[in-house]
């Protein structure tokens, strides 16, 4: 198997791999959803494709159909979960500003108490102009 060094160290390949310990939720060839080791909710959980994607923005139009498989695994994980109901988010965080740590795409899925309404956290830096 031809795997780049990217993919060797990623974290989330890994897991997707066995390599590292993760609770995982659900597994299928493409798919693998597993507890954030750092919950920002009582429930937060990551589906991640499988193959090594780096953001969204690395997606392609042959990525639509593994797009659309990651967000209704989300929906049917939230009703597994039992928040469907009372409400849950869905985020997909893509590049520095947008407060990616991990380099391989992943959708979060939030839930099991309010969550915030802010979508954004203003932390402006004065040094760097909002262009847009
Ligand atoms: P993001 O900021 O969107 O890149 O989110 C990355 C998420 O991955 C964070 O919420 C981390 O807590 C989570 N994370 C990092 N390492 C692991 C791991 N080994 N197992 C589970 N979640 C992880
Ligand atoms: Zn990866």
């Amino acid at each position: 198997m031809n795997i780049d060094q990217s993919q060797d160290s990623c974290i989330f390949c890994k897991i997707a791999r066995h390599e590292i310990p993760a609770n995982v939720r659900f597994e299928s060839d493409e798919i693998i959803a597993f507890d954030d080791i750092n919950p920002s909710a009582p429930i937060h959980v990551l589906v991640i494709p499988k193959v090594h994607i780096t953001s969204l923005r690395a997606t392609e139009i042959d990525d639509q159909m593994l797009l659309g498989k990651l967000v209704y695994r989300a929906k049917l994980l939230a009703e597994e979960l039992n928040i469907a109901e009372s409400g849950y988010r869905v985020s997909i965080n893509v590049g520095k500003w947008g407060g990616q740590i991990v380099s391989h795409l992943h959708l979060h899925i939030l839930g099991g108490a309010p969550l915030t309404t802010k979508l954004a956290v203003a932390t402006v830096d004065e040094s760097v102009p909002l262009t847009h």
